[in-house]
């Protein structure tokens, strides 16, 4: 699997930008992730309440 996950907030993101998170602008990230959520509405999602998200987007479920 090529996409990283932020270890801080769990948003997937493309291996060919992965200089910082565009979430949470921090810079550690790992390819060892599993399942993903894609958040479109994070006011309404249970979901995103549940990870703490706020912006729309892919997520994933675990990082390690
Ligand atoms: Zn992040």
């Amino acid at each position: 699997m090529s996409e990283q996950a932020c270890r801080n907030c769990n948003k997937i993101i493309g291996s060919k930008n992965s200089k910082s998170c565009p979430v949470c602008h921090l810079t550690s990230f790992s390819s060892d992730w599993a399942g993903y959520v894609i958040i479109i509405d994070a006011t309404r999602s249970q979901i995103a309440k549940r990870l703490n998200i706020e912006i729309p987007g892919k997520y994933a479920l675990k990082v390690r």
